[in-house]
């Protein structure tokens, strides 16, 4: 059946349906939700029942809890063939608009359109958001969840060592490099041995934040090692000329000590190891759970203040903070084609972009676990003084979960440390962060070729990126021949095939969407 005619039905579908009027029974639509790797939709959770109050939709659950991964439940749901009303989770954007394209989600811009005020207004008002949703035919196939917040992770320094040795807050890179240095030499921690472990991450993706100190870049997203984008045109980080420069100052740094020698392989953990056994000095990480750590090892490392401090200005004097939070995230709720209800199913989903829904999303049932304060939601005081994390506790009632909603940053500022607070101030009146990659959706014969390509050409990358900090290798011994071994292994392709879908998708006029943008 071509996808043209699953769309004339389902728009039948949608015309013979009748329009609900405040039944007494709820209207029951089946959901697929798999998040996290093992959390499923829960009919009990207390926003689940606040929802079916509110709106007369009870959603019933249909995810296995036995699958080992999201991915592999939404695998097994495609295979079992009877799909449910609505599928959801986090990293679906790609399975979205593959699966949309095919015919098994339908597109929502009609029924948006006609029945959603609340999603159109937002659309209408965030074309970004719309372009970066937006299929490679110009339709719609998916309501994403969308973080609010602008900052992630920023640089984060002993304040407490500076003082101690009489040194300034470093400014530039060659600044930051006597500092480096000078934990390494003085015994800031004051034990009477060289045991400081000057710069520490605890994912090495974040040790290539060093790299916008040469110009260079690590990532243009919130991805790892995500294409970038340079006046309009997607570039990869690791195959740019600065990027030798980077690696071979980075090299040198890691080679002198100033790098944990553990970097590739520390963990999760290396912030308690660092910070709570007063080696660390300095590493680049969120604000929030950063900042968090002064108070978690007030008594075991007396004076502890490992605080925010502005990027560094590069060696041409740029200051950037290259990582922020996504705009859109890949998560998110669709329509299957079987679904009898779509209208009722979109009339759900503009629900959570209603002042009511999206606080029921964010801070959960009002009474309950929050309260209504000169016109805006407060959690309760048991919510915010509970040993748990707020996050945590939202995510155990059904709120912030990757639905389809704006999520609203009062939620977490509510909660967030005063220092991660003022870190992020600082940030901001600084204006360092720099504009994203919005990422692309690929037609099937573009996703064909990248899928290909492309993991192999980032194994290379970083294999050689590993090899060349670890001293191992060496860049400019290796440069040309790695270089013209990305092209070998397809990265030009892969590059013109990012810019023809970015071109596609942000460049042409929203009306011609549908049809192919001039190059
Ligand atoms: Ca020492």
């Amino acid at each position: 059946m071509t996808r043209a005619l699953i769309s004339f039905l389902a728009l039948l579908c949608l015309l013979v349906a009748p329009s609900r009027t405040q039944a007494a029974e709820p209207l029951d639509l089946t959901i697929h939700m798999h998040f996290r790797e093992k959390y499923t939709w829960r009919e009990d959770w207390p926003v689940a029942k606040e929802l079916t109050r509110l709106t007369g939709i009870r959603l019933r659950s249909v995810a296995s809890t036995a699958a080992a991964s999201s991915r592999e439940a939404f695998n097994l749901m495609l295979v079992a063939g009877a799909l449910p009303d609505i599928v959801a989770g986090d990293g679906l954007k790609a399975q979205f608009i593959r699966y949309g394209l095919e015919g098994a989600f339908i597109p929502l811009d009609t029924l948006i359109d006609e029945h959603a005020p609340h999603l159109r207004a937002y659309l209408a008002a965030n074309p970004d958001v719309r372009r970066a949703i937006t299929g490679p035919d110009g339709h719609v196939y998916f309501i994403p969840y969308l973080p609010d917040g602008t900052f992630a992770r920023g640089w984060f320094i002993r304040h407490d060592w500076l003082e101690k040795l009489g040194l300034a807050v470093p400014t530039t890179v060659d600044e930051l490099y006597e500092v480096l240095k000078a934990f390494r030499d003085r015994d800031p921690n004051g034990n009477g041995r060289r045991d400081e472990v000057p710069f520490f991450a605890r994912e090495s993706s974040e040790l290539g934040r060093l790299f916008t100190l040469w110009d260079a870049r690590s990532s243009g997203s919130e991805a790892n090692h995500d294409f970038f984008l340079d006046a309009g045109i997607v570039h990869h980080p690791y195959a740019e000329p600065n990027y030798r420069i980077a690696i071979r100052n980075v090299a040198k740094w890691y080679s002198e000590g100033l790098i944990d020698r553990e970097i590739f392989t520390r963990g999760a953990r290396a912030r308690e190891v660092m910070l709570g056994n007063n080696l660390g000095g300095m590493t680049h990480d969120w604000f929030a759970s950063t900042a968090g750590y002064n108070a978690v090892f007030a008594d075991r490392v007396p004076g502890l203040k490992f605080l925010a401090m502005p990027p560094p200005a590069s060696v041409s004097g740029r200051r950037i903070e290259e990582n922020r939070r996504a705009r859109v995230r890949a998560d998110g709720w669709a329509i299957s084609h079987t679904n009898t209800h779509a209208i009722e199913t979109i009339k759900l989903f503009d629900f959570y972009f209603s002042p009511e829904g999206r606080r029921l999303a964010n801070f959960g049932v009002e009474g309950v676990h929050y309260t209504m304060i000169g016109g805006a939601p407060r959690f309760k005081p048991e919510i915010l003084a509970a040993k748990k994390a707020v996050n945590t506790q939202m995510w155990e009632i059904g709120a912030q979960i990757p639905i389809g909603f704006p999520q609203d940053y009062a939620y977490e500022a509510q909660w967030t440390d005063p220092a991660a607070q003022s870190g992020i101030d600082m940030y901001a009146r600084g204006a360092y962060l720099i504009d994203d990659f919005p990422g692309v959706n690929l037609d099937a014969a573009e996703r064909r070729r990248v899928d290909r390509k492309w993991p192999q050409i980032v194994a290379v990358m970083l294999e050689y990126q590993q090899a060349w900090i670890l001293g191992a290798r060496n860049v400019d011994v290796d440069w040309d021949s790695y270089r013209a071994g990305l092209t070998r292994l397809g990265l030009d392709d892969v590059l013109a095939t990012m810019q023809k879908a970015y071109t596609r998708q942000y460049k042409a006029a929203p009306d011609a969407a549908t049809k192919d943008a001039p190059p």
